[in-house]
Parts: C-alpha cells; structure tokens; sequence
C-alpha cells in the first residue's frame, strides 16, 4: 500500500522502512552515532504547537534525552529567578526485557538502525535489530507521532519481533523525568485507575517554583487487539511508579504490536486537567487508533497543501526547504493566543525557551502568507502581553511600549542578566536594557500581517494599538538634537558585538518606519473605523498632538545614509573602528569574538549577525539599488555569523542582487545549522529563526517577492541549476501558485478576486482567477507572454 493513503496503524509499523518509496519528503538516518544523539533528537522532533517532543530514544539510556515541552508551561527553578520552558514528564519509553535482560543499547550488540522522519505526515520511525547477551535476535520497530488535528493526544506504537528464539518478553512503558534543571521542581506522581474501557494510568503533575501549572497525562499501554499475535496482557503497576509492564510469550519469527496512547492536558487550556485528559483517552480508546492518524495525516496534508515549497535540480536544498517547513509547521499553535514560539520551538531547551524577536521577523512572513489563523495567535500573543510592554517602557523612564527582548508567559522581561562564554568568562548581558528594536519589530509584523490578509478585525482591535504604543515610545526614546536630527542613543542592534551605540541605523529605521505607520494607521482607523478608534484613543488617553510630534520625530530620524560613501553606517562611529579580516584567523575552532575578547570586538568592525543587511531586507525598496549593494558588499565580508539567524539573511540580499553562487553558498551555510550542526548546539533544539529566514530567503530573494496591501511583486532570481521552484501563497483570501525558473516564470491565481501582479520593471498586469501569467527573462528583462485560462 502506499504510505500516503495508508492510514492503518499496524500496516504501518509492519510496512518496510523505505527509504527511495518518498526520499524527498523523508529525513533518515542509518548511523547510530552515541556522540551526536541528542543533536539528531532535536532534528527528528515531532510537535503541534501545544507540545513537542524529541525524537529520543525509546529506551531509558543515558545516550538519550527524552525531553518533552508543552507550549506555555513554564517554570522557576532556584537559584535563577528566570521562567524557564519546563521539560515536563517524557511518554517515549517502551523498552523491551528479554528474561533478566533489559534491553539497553549499551548493552547490545547492534545490528542494524535506521530512523526517518516523514515530514509529509508528521510521523517518526525508528528501527532496530539487535542481539542481547545470549545472542537472542529482536527487531523492533517504532512510531511516533503528535497528532497535528487534535493537539492533546500523542502515539507511539511498536511492533516487535523475536526472531530467534521462544519465551517470555516484557515491555516497560511509561513515563520518564526529563533531564533538565526544570524538572527538579517539577512533582508529579502516577496512579493507576480502572476506566470503562480497562485501566488508564494518570500522571498528574505540577510547577511549583514559580508558577503553578496543573498537568495531566491520561495513557494506555494497549496491546493491538486487531493483530492475530494479540498478547496476553497482564500490566502491573506498582502504586506510584512512573511505568508498568507488560508479560508476554513470544513466539520466535511473530511480529507483537504495542501502542502506547496518551492525552495531555493542562490548567491552561483546561480547569480540569485530568478529567479533560481521561475523557479525551476514553474518546479515542473507543473510537480506534486508526480514525485519529488518519485525521492528523489530513492535516498535515492541508498545511502542507498550502505551504509546500518544491524545489526541481537540487535535492539536498528540497529536503532543507521541507525540513524547515516542517518545524515551522510544528512549532505553532492556532488556538492558543497566549503563547508565541521560543528561539529553539518546542524541540530543546535553548534559550530557555524564551520568545525573541526572531518569531516577528524571522518566522512571522511564512505563516502569514501560508497559514493567517496562525500568524494571527502569534500577534495576539503580543497583544497580550502589552501591558507588560508598557510597564517596561514605564520602568526604564520610557513612554509606550518597550516589549521584552525576552519574553515567556507574562510579557515581562526575562533576559538573564549575565552569560557565561565557551570559555568560562561571565559576561553581562546588556539586551534586556538596550535591544529596543524588538519594539519596532512586532509592530512592523503587525502591519506586515494586515496588509497581507486584510484582516480588519485584528488590525482595529488589537493591531492599532500594538503601532500606537510602539510608536510612542520611539516618539519618547531620543531627541531632536542642535543638529535638527532626531538620535536614538545607548542602544544595541541586532549586531550583539556592540552594544551602547548611538543611532543604529536599523534601529532608526525601524523606529521612523513604526512612527510613520502609526500616523497611517490613526488616520486610516478615524476613517474607516472611526468607533473603534474613538473606543481605542478614549482608552489609551491618545491626544491627537502625539500624530504632530511622530511626524517631526520621523522627519527628523537620523538615518546612517552616507551619501559620499554610497554606504549606511550601522552606528556612528562605525567607520572609524578597527579592520580586522576574519580570513586571517582561518582556520579556528573557536568563533572570533572570543578569540579577540569583547573588548577588542567592540572596538573592530566586525558584526556578529546582519544588522544593516537585515536592514536592506526590509527597506530594500527605499534604498537606490546602488547603494544597497555597495552596502552589501561593504558588510558581507565583516560578518561572523555569530549567531544562526545571519547565514539565511545574507542569501536573500545576495540573491536580490544577482550574485547567485554567494546566495547558494550561504543558503547551504543556513540550512546546515540544523542539518549538519554547523553551529555544534542543535541539540538544545532547532534553530527556529534560521529554518524561516531560508524559506524568506527562497521567497524574498530566489522568487524577490515583495507584498503590499494593493498587490505583488516579483523579481525573480532563481539559481540556473533549479529547474523550476514551486510554491504557493495566500495573500488577502486569495491563493497563489508560482513557478519560477532561471528564465521562466509562471504566475496563477487559483482562487479569489483578481489582483495586480508586478513582475520585474514591467506595468502591473491584472490576474484573474483561473488565468495563468507566463513570463520569460530575455534582453535582460522580464516579459510577459501571452496569458492562459484554466
Ligand atoms: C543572545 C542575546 C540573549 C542572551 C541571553 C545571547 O547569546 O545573543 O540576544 O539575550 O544570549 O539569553
Ligand atoms: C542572536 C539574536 C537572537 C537570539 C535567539 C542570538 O544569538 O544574536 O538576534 O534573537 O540568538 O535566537
């Protein structure tokens, strides 16, 4: 049976792993490198938004580190005072005991694994065979999933053979504390109870530290019944113990199913934890395994139906694309506006599980124009955390909003104060004091969102006054100086190599553009919604002065634009600070910064991450062409990369500028970060922000697409060994499919109302429903070809 129609567990697990049946939709690994486990756990993570967990070993090793995390549950854990993502109870064990034997892979002999994750339905597998003391062969075969339909429930199922011998084989299931600080705070405790349908085992578990979350895990360890091999069961649970077990004989060459089932909720979606977690576990007990994989491979099949990106003549750079459309996909959840996505999603404990400014501006533009409903709970987060904005702003003598750079459950901020360098020295960290543009940020994916789908709802209840905060406080944060330019001081840009600078350019910029969208907003709300503006000004005491002052201010902005060096400075002063070509200190273990020390860091012109490179990204239209890749040219060289979220940002703007062997080379650097662990920490999870700056880079710079509320625009520069890239967009309730190759491109509006669509420097064209526009790249221009009907 085909994979993709086969929905049946048991044909499933029994089918061959096959790795050339789907290879571009399949991650594998064939290799079991002890060293690099954690790493590979974080890769083949399985998630929905609500919770994640790694693709850890199922067996309690110590090689493992089953951690799972559910959106929103954090913790305190003494001596820090920082909320941190608690790695709550792991479900993944199932390990098997052959006699007195537990099977442990440090003690086996191996003799054969493979683990694939299927990125098309969400599902990871992992096989191995292996001989235990007395030479007894098993195979065991594992699958794994959180279903993407209905995020509470989680499956993981086996199917086990003894090949070689007859006799008693029992199988531990059950729940395993997670390594990780967080869990020493985190008490649960296990019961077993009868239930209508045979005994379910409860986990019931509680933050204490710092907050107090109720947890609930409903499970059942069930033998599948549907198999002729049905074991006899006979679980026994000792009161309070996290696992039980299960007795069997085995016939040699016979092949036994075992599921474990599990509902997970919590006090912050349900008041009733356990119950909403026992009921759910009755409800898909009755209902069958079967019903509930098929509607989590359904919605995997709809998200991908939206958001797959194919790319023709480059497979490594198609399973990237996936693998990062894949975790993208996993790490948001629609329902839950009370959350956002941490720097490493829900698949390891980087960061601490923190929000930064990498889901506003690195993961935001792949939902909003694949999947609005998400975006939009992301922002909302925001919303909801703006009281908490304010009070920062209020804190630090500000007016408005300044957000968190890091941010958890409340809004508040959750920088920690000082961090300790590979090399052991303890640094402070300034972000929490000085990384303003985070303010700036969200507002712009506010209007980012609004303009891309038109939601009004959001933009007068909740948008506008994200933008009015947000701009106050720019209005608020500088001055207008003898030199009648308005300069934002002691500020750190995204370039975290140094801090205390005067008038960061994207920090300017940012802040210009907030004002002026904010001046658009209010008037735009006054005349089209003039109550809802009315209700929002009464409650935010606005006077309509302040649109007067954000005028000045903006007009005043201090930009970096050094007209004589056709250049943007990132700060003043950068100009003058010491050149140091990294290409001298080649080849090092160690990233540069620490080799030169922070001081002499700060005092060089080396940039950590794209700073006005990712300004040229967002302003790109504002800036000449010639000056934009002068600047380019000017940054690109004096990069680290020190941190993920640089590699992908400088594919971009090297492929809006044509220099496509310096795009692909850094689209490869971007998507090893996870892939081949260039950065050597994946193992705290996977680099969020990297995995949607490659799919920004494929979108805004391979495609050039640029957005705005009137319509699209393309400039395509597609790579001449991609044949043809392929994706689809939503833009405003419409659904777009493009195809773009080095010398073609072929535009369709599959549904909705027509639009204008701008390619290269041609007139708008009008694209109805239905009608394809064809395009080719001759003479060095873009033009257009007569145009299809379906
Ligand atoms: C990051 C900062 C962050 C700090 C503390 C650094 O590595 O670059 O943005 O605030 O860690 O988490
Ligand atoms: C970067 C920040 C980023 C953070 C979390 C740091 O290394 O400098 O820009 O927000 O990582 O990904």
């Amino acid at each position: 049976m085909n994979e993709a129609t086969m929905t049946d567990l048991s044909e499933r697990l029994s089918s061959p792993f096959d790795p050339t049946a789907d290879p571009l939709w399949l991650m594998i690994d064939d290799e079991f490198t002890p060293t690099r486990e954690h790493e590979f756990e974080a890769l083949f993570s399985v998630a929905n938004g609500y919770l994640g967990s790694r693709g850890s070993l199922p067996f309690g090793t110590s090689l493992s580190a089953p951690m799972v995390f559910i959106a929103g549950v954090f913790d305190i854990v003494p001596p820090s005072t920082l909320p941190e993502l608690v790695a709550a109870p792991g479900w993944t064990l199932l390990s098997q005991a052959t006699g007195a034997n537990r099977l442990a892979t440090e003690s086996l002999a191996l003799l054969g694994h493979r683990r694939m994750l299927d990125m098309r339905q969400g599902i990871f597998r992992r096989e191995f065979r292996f001989s235990d003391k007395e030479g007894r062969v098993i195979h065991v075969r594992f699958l794994r999933l959180a279903s993407l339909a209905d995020r509470h429930i989680l499956l993981q199922s086996s199917l086990c053979t003894a090949e070689t011998y007859s006799g008693p084989l029992a199988i531990r299931s059950g729940f395993v504390q997670s390594p990780g600080s967080a869990t020493q705070t985190f008490s649960s405790s296990t019961t077993c109870r009868e239930s209508p349908s045979g005994p379910v085992q409860i986990l019931a578990g509680r933050t204490h530290a710092g907050t107090t979350i109720a947890l609930a895990v409903a499970a059942r360890l069930n033998a599948a019944t549907a198999s002729e091999h049905a074991p006899r069961i006979n679980i026994s649970s000792t009161a309070g113990a996290m696992d039980n077990v299960m007795q069997m004989e085995v016939e040699a060459g016979k092949a036994y199913q075992y599921d474990w089932l599990e509902a997970c909720h919590t006090s912050r979606d349900n008041p009733y934890p356990e119950q909403a977690a026992v009921a759910q576990l009755e409800r898909l007990l009755a209902e069958g395994v079967t019903p509930a994989i098929r509607r989590h491979v359904e919605a995997w099949a709809r998200r991908w139906q939206a958001a797959d990106v194919e790319i023709e003549g480059d497979v490594e750079a198609q399973r990237a694309i996936r693998f990062a459309c894949y975790h993208l996909i996993s790490a948001v959840n629609p329902a839950d506006e009370r959350v956002s996505i941490g720097a490493r999603g829900l698949s390891g404990s980087g960061y601490k599980g923190h929000v930064f400014w990498d889901t506003e501006i690195f993961l935001l533009p792949f939902y909003t124009l694949t999947d609005p409903p998400c975006a939009r709970a992301l922002l909302m987060y925001r919303f909801h955390t703006l009281a908490a904005a304010r009070d920062k702003a209020r804190r630090l003598g500000y007016t408005g909003a300044l957000y968190a750079w890091e941010s958890a459950d409340s809004g508040e901020d959750v920088t920690p104060p000082y961090a300790i360098t590979p090399v052991g020295e303890v640094l402070p960290v300034v972000t929490g004091l000085q990384a303003h543009h985070i303010s700036a940020d969200i507002a712009y994916a506010v209007w980012q969102y609004w303009q891309a789908t038109g939601d009004d709802d959001f933009l007068c209840n909740a948008g506008a006054e994200i933008l009015v905060e947000t701009a106050r406080f720019w209005a608020g944060r500088g001055e207008i100086e003898g030199d009648g330019r308005y300069h934002i001081r002691k500020v750190i840009g995204p370039d975290e190599y140094h801090d205390e600078v005067d008038d960061n350019a994207y920090t300017n910029w940012m802040a210009q553009w907030n004002l002026d969208c904010a001046c658009t907003t209010v008037g735009m709300m006054k005349e089209r919604w003039p109550q809802p503006w009315r209700d929002l000004a009464g409650r935010i005491g606005f006077d309509d002065r302040e649109l007067e002052r954000w005028r000045s201010v903006s007009a005043a902005m201090y930009t970096g634009m050094d007209a004589e060096r056709n250049l943007i400075e990132q700060f003043q002063g950068y100009f003058e600070l010491e050149d140091i070509d990294p290409a001298q200190y080649a080849p090092r273990s160690l990233p540069l910064d620490i080799i030169l020390g922070r001081e002499r860091t700060r005092r060089s012109k080396l940039v950590k991450q794209a700073d006005v490179v990712m300004l040229l990204h967002l302003f790109g239209e504002r800036i000449p062409p010639a000056m934009l890749e002068a600047s380019f040219r000017y940054y690109e060289p004096r990069t680290e990369h020190g941190s993920s979220l640089s590699p992908a940002m400088h594919a971009l703007i090297a492929a809006q500028i044509g220099d496509m062997d310096m795009a692909l080379r850094y689209f490869r650097q971007a998507r090893e970060i996870d892939l081949a662990d260039n950065m050597g920490n994946a193992s705290g999870g996977v680099h969020m922000a990297a995995l949607g700056g490659l799919w920004q880079a494929l979108v805004f710079g391979f495609a050039g697409l640029r957005t705005n509320e009137t319509g699209l625009a393309l400039r395509p520069n597609c790579p001449p060994a991609w044949r043809v890239v392929r994706l689809k967009l939503l833009w405003r309730g419409r659904q777009l499919a493009l195809r773009i190759g080095p010398v073609q491109l072929e535009i369709e509006l599959l549904n909705g109302t027509s639009i204008p669509v701008t390619v290269g420097n041609a007139p708008a064209v009008l694209l109805d429903a239905g009608r394809t526009s064809r395009w080719e790249w001759t003479d060095g221009t873009w033009k257009e070809l007569a145009s299809e009907y379906r």
